[in-house]
């Protein structure tokens, strides 16, 4: 093809819609299997992940053939994540009317960094934060930055404790930097996501400066063993175990905290979301006395990926510590993306969470939670009806399974990812190797509850007799 046929071809193909037609059919397709393939790919699909194993095309290439490669050697190889039984990591599904807006705004293209350069993914930014303020009842004036997912967003959060508190101390740390600077103090538990310490290495915060707070056989921080805080202190707590699903005592451990002007942040990558179910909320019960958060959109919400949130209470620290500049950035009265998290150009994340939000409405959102804990609840019983093991107190959506000894849980996980029925991944818990399953997706129904306990029951046949005194 001639150098200038592509653009030809490209108005073609924009203009005749087929490709984005070929794509819907495939979707539509892939809609209609995804309850009942293989919830992970086969050992075929992963072969034919080779095909993608070409030289770069010197020569344009047919938009069907690109997309009818992705279908063939793609889609089968992707994980049933949308399906209802998925429950590795915690992964979550996506809301119908989230994936269809993702669509339009892809198509779209609009790019969220100013408001001048999307006057209206600029809006929908602005709603979202007001509604998310309100629905998880955080202090007035709470302002939202719209990032790729809680690791960034615990970097946002954890940049605006650095900035808050060295300011405090007459230290401006994007002026000056961390060398040289006063001290502040990290306050971690044990039990913190690994995305905080990375955070915090990021941050120059060091990983061997933490201050380490032992937790309780649930995960949570030890209220007992956390130090006097001060105004050089910055204490990280959790809503939501990646493991247990606990939910540190918010409560007790923030109202001391503020009183002596600690900055506190919370990972509530999932758990956050707890704040929107009435019947649950007490378990995050003063969450709102914290200075910052980190949630996702993309886990317990379902919105699709790429949804993170950072959210803090002054807007001027965040801001801040953000510190967007340049001299052809034109700022406007309304909002500007960019002012509150790191990057400018980003994906039009705001589109996707407004309709989550609006499809759902706070009902729907609060059935939605509801609806993980019980299903999460409906395994515990049932699993432990077959005499395996809970290692943990089911109060959210996470469960952690164990067999009679640490080679049979091994295997029996194996065995279970093999399976196809459903997917569950695997922690080490208290010493010893657990099964985790996160139901972290609307779609999952208690039948399929009860399918994925068959393929538990299999799943330890299959690992034969073990001698339970032997390990
Ligand atoms: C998933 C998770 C994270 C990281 O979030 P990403 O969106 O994957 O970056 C952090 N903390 C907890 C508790 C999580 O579950």
């Amino acid at each position: 093809m001639k150098r200038s046929d592509i653009r030809a071809q490209m108005r073609r193909d924009r203009d005749s819609k087929t490709l984005l037609d070929q794509a819907r059919q495939y979707v539509f397709e892939y809609i209609e299997a995804v309850d009942e393939r293989a919830v992970f790919p086969d050992e075929n699909a992963i072969r034919n992940l080779d095909r993608f194993d070409e030289p770069m095309p010197e020569r344009s290439q047919s938009g069907a053939g690109t997309l009818e490669m992705l279908n063939t050697y793609g889609a089968p190889a992707t994980v049933a994540q949308t399906g209802g039984r998925y429950f590795g990591f915690v992964n979550g599904g996506v809301v119908p009317a989230a994936l269809a807006a993702r669509w339009m705004a892809d198509a779209w293209d609009q790019n969220p960094a100013l408001y001048v350069i999307s006057p209206v993914v600029g809006k929908l930014e602005q709603v979202c934060e007001n509604w998310l303020r309100e629905l998880l009842e955080l202090p007035d004036g709470t302002v939202a930055g719209y990032v790729s997912g809680s690791s960034t967003a615990t970097l946002c959060g954890l940049a605006a404790a650095r900035y808050a508190l060295l300011r405090r101390l007459d230290w401006d740390v994007n002026a000056k930097g961390l060398f040289g600077a006063p001290p502040i103090r990290v306050i971690v538990s044990q039990q913190a996501h690994s995305s905080v310490f990375k955070a915090l290495a990021l941050l120059g915060l060091g990983k061997d400066r933490i201050e380490h707070v032992p937790a309780d056989s649930q995960g949570r921080i030890d209220t007992s063993r956390i130090p006097v805080l001060d105004d050089r202190c910055l204490l990280l707590l959790q809503a939501g175990n990646v493991n247990t699903g606990a939910f540190d005592a918010f409560e007790e451990i923030c109202d001391p905290a503020k009183k002596n002007d600690a900055w506190v942040h919370v990972d509530g990558a999932f758990g956050l979301w707890v704040k929107a179910s009435p019947a649950r909320k007490a378990l995050a019960q003063g969450v709102e006395l914290a200075d910052s958060w980190s949630v996702d959109g993309h886990k317990t919400l379902n919105t699709p990926y790429d949804c993170g949130i950072v959210l803090c209470r002054q807007q001027d620290s965040l801001v801040a510590a953000m510190q967007a500049s340049g001299a052809y950035i034109q700022y406007s009265e309304h909002r500007d993306g960019m002012m509150h998290v790191p990057e400018m150009s980003r994906r039009a994340r705001a589109v996707d969470l407004w309709a989550t939000l609006r499809y759902l409405g706070k009902h729907g959102i609060a059935d939605l939670i509801d609806g993980m804990c019980e299903r999460a609840a409906q395994f515990a019983e049932q699993l432990a009806a077959h005499r395996f093991r809970i290692r943990n107190e089911v109060v959210f959506n996470q469960v952690l399974v164990a067999g009679d000894t640490p080679g049979q849980t091994r295997e029996m996980l194996s065995t279970i990812q093999a399976s196809g029925v459903c997917w569950c991944g695997g922690t080490q818990w208290d010493d010893e190797p657990a099964i985790r399953i996160s139901v972290s997706s609307w779609a999952t129904t208690p039948a399929d509850v009860d399918r994925s306990v068959e393929a538990f029951v299999d799943a330890r046949s299959k690992a034969g007799p073990y001698d339970t005194d032997g390990l």
